[in-house]
Formats: structure tokens, sequence, C-alpha cells
């Protein structure tokens, strides 16, 4: 895994050593093999009709949205969707040849850049439709969102036909499909709720087509309605965080064998020393155990997501076993006792998330011993760290 630099007189091989993944030795492994897997199974329970726009929000839940965009376009996917412009532009560059979705987070300032990267933004009210078709030189796709009760984006069903008008009459714009995103989360989640919400949206879609005007796509399931109801599928899903395996409860029988793409989060020891004492306070931030306390040293901390507030019983594994972390992780260093395991030296590999021999914490471990949601883990701590994609 670790390129040697000796005897290599090459200065682009030192730069492109030094901006490779491993340079900092911390690391999250990506199962791609998981998100395989993932989008097989929502082809299996979607049927070979319902095209799948993968939601890549938060850097494809800090798994990385270009690792995952291309991915994604060879295992299946019929479109992408993003909350980041950025994002996109980026995928788009690397090579996603996909239809490509903004959620409602650019201006139509950004008109002609949509253009020349082919992405399809958002319109939710006339006066939407106007700016974007004054902006726009040669012409744009859009999506039409539908606000069917989460009081975000999105035309209310009343006034989703004359919209979808608008657009039509526009000369600029072209109705690519329209979408809605039912609130089903942050605690919102009854379901005489959510089930208004999908009937609110279904009501203004048949309005739109009573007014004359052809929608090729209507989509209204992220991850939790596609698999608490499965009579919204329609023409399109735009699940996000069930294709990187974040879990979810589900009543139905949809509930199947979701992998997580988080495999692993690994780092290195890079410094191992005894504690003697000698000419040493006697105090420490810690209980001093003595004598022969072994401490080790992780180059991982807070900044990269991990709970600044320590977990009392937090663990890591090396060499097959577990180890305390002894508080407090400072921003990029985290202490561990390496008393019980006397053969660790400096290089060691260490699992904070994965396996080690017959060891193993898992992410719910995490999730009990965090007091987090998995996919709170996913962009707070994963979204951080550099990528090592398995699988591709
Ligand atoms: C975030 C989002 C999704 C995906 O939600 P998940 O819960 O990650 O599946 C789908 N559609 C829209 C409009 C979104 O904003």
């Amino acid at each position: 895994m670790w390129a040697s630099m000796e005897g290599n007189e090459d200065p682009g091989f030192m730069r492109r050593t030094a901006a490779g993944p491993l340079v900092r030795p911390t690391w999250c492994e990506i199962d791609l093999g998981a998100v395989t897997h993932n989008l097989v199974q929502l082809r299996a329970v979607v049927g070979p009709g319902v095209s799948i726009f993968v939601c890549l929000k938060s850097d494809a839940h800090g798994c990385g949205a270009t690792a995952v965009a291309l991915h994604c376009q060879t295992a299946g996917a019929d479109g992408l969707a993003f909350g980041s412009i950025g994002s996109a532009i980026a995928c788009r560059d690397a090579g996603a040849g996909l239809p490509l979705l903004l959620y409602p987070t650019c201006l139509p300032d950004q008109a002609e850049l949509l253009e020349y990267y082919d992405l399809m933004p958002t319109v939710s009210t006339i006066e939407d439709v106007a700016a974007w078709s004054e902006a726009a030189k040669a012409g744009l796709k859009v999506f039409l969102k539908i606000d069917g009760g989460a009081y975000r984006a999105g035309a209310f069903p009343n006034s989703a036909p004359m919209v979808a008008n608008a657009i039509a009459r526009s000369g600029k714009l072209k109705l690519a499909g329209v979408y809605g995103h039912p609130m089903a989360n942050y605690g919102h989640d009854s379901p005489g709720y959510v089930s208004a919400q999908i009937a609110s949206f279904a009501a203004a879609v048949k309005a739109i087509e009573e007014a004359g005007i052809q929608i090729p796509i209507r989509m209204v399931s992220s991850s939790t309605i596609l698999l608490d109801y499965p009579d919204a599928d329609l023409d399109g899903i735009d699940p996000g965080r069930l294709v990187v395996g974040v879990s979810f409860p589900s009543t139905r029988d949809r509930h199947k064998s979701w992998r997580r793409a988080v495999h692993a989060i690994k780092s290195r020891l890079v410094m191992v020393k005894t504690l003697d004492h000698d000419g040493c306070v006697p105090e420490a931030p810690f209980l001093l155990r003595r004598p022969g306390m072994r401490l080790g040293l992780i180059p991982m901390g807070w900044s990269d997501g991990y709970p600044a507030r320590t977990p009392s019983m937090a663990e890591v594994l090396i060499r097959g076993r577990r180890v305390p972390i002894i508080p407090p992780v400072h921003s990029e260093i985290m202490r561990i006792d390496l008393t019980g395991v006397p053969d660790a030296t400096v290089g060691d590999e260490v699992v904070i998330l994965g396996r080690s021999g017959s060891q193993c914490i898992c992410l719910e471990e995490l999730c009990n011993k965090w007091g987090m949601a998995d996919s709170e883990i996913y962009v707070s701590l994963v979204k951080s760290l550099t990528k090592v994609y398995l699988n591709n």
C-alpha cells in the first residue's frame, strides 16, 4: 500500500505521491461492491421500467460523490441527483455521462454553466421559469418540483399546472420531469402525513397531465418512501442513503439485505512510548497507571469528526485486540492505551471501524457508544476522511 520513494528521481513521482490518498496514514475504506449490490436490489424491487436517479447529496453521504457516481453509472443507475452544483460539475468532469439533476441550490445567473455541463435545474415558481428562461442561451432541461406538504421548495399542487404551462410556453426550457420529496424524517413521519404528501403530489401530477402537458418522469421516492410506499414508485425514484447502505427501519417487505458502503476506518500508530515519569510532572489529563504504561498515538481526532466528547469505553483494534482510547481526543491526534499490547509498534494498523483478526468494531457499536445515527457518522466522520475504494 505504501509507495517507496527510494531510488526514484522523478520529481513528478514525488508530487504525485505527496498528493496521493495515503500520504496521511488515516483513511476510510469504501466498498463499491456494496453500492452495486444495493443498486441490483433496487432494480429487483422496482422492476425494469423505473428510472433510478441516485441522490449524491453531501458528497454521496461522505462516500465521495465522484467515485460513487462513476460506479453507479456502470452499475445500472439512470441518472444522478445533487444538492451541490459543484459536486455535479466535478462528477461531469470526471466522466459521468448520465442525466444530472440539481435540487434547488443554484441560481439562474449560472444558466450558461448549466448549459455547458448539461445539468438540469429545479424550478418551483413562475418567477423561476422567467428567470431561467431569460438567463438560458440555447435551452435548458428542467425539473419541476412539487411541494406536497413539506413546505420547502416546489410548486404547491394548485399552482403546479400553471408553472408547468409556463415552462412549456417559455421556448427556452424543456420539462424533463417532475419530482417531490415528502417529509418523512426529522420526527415528522406519521404515516398519515407521509401518505397525504404523496397523494397531494399525485393530484398535482394528474392536474398537469389534464392540462395537456406531457411529463417524461414522475418521481417521488427517496429511500424511506421507496421502502415503505411501493405504490409511489411511478416512473422514477431518487434514493440516496439507501444506495450507500445507511440503515432504515422498514415495515414492508422491501427491507432486503442492503449493504453498507462504509467498510472500515483505519489509521496507523505514529508513536509508541512507555511512561517512566522521570523528569515529568506526576499529573496527567487521564489516570496514570504505572509502572510501564504504554501510550500510542494515532493521527486522527475531533477535526476528523471523531466525537470531541470522547465516549466512555471507546476502543480501537490493534493486532486483533481491543484497546481503550484515552480521552481527551485532540484535534488531529488521539492517545490509546497499549499497555495490553506490548508487541505494538510504530506503523501498526489501527482499526477505528471494521475488523482486526477475530475482533470487529461495527457501525452499530459506534452509533451506540457515540449516541449518533449511522447517517450522522457517514457525514461527520466518513466525509472528512481520505477514501480508499474497494471492489471498484
Ligand atoms: C435528499 C433527497 C433525496 C434522497 O433522500 P434519501 O433519504 O437519502 O434517500 C431524494 N430526493 C430529494 C429531493 C432529496 O432532497
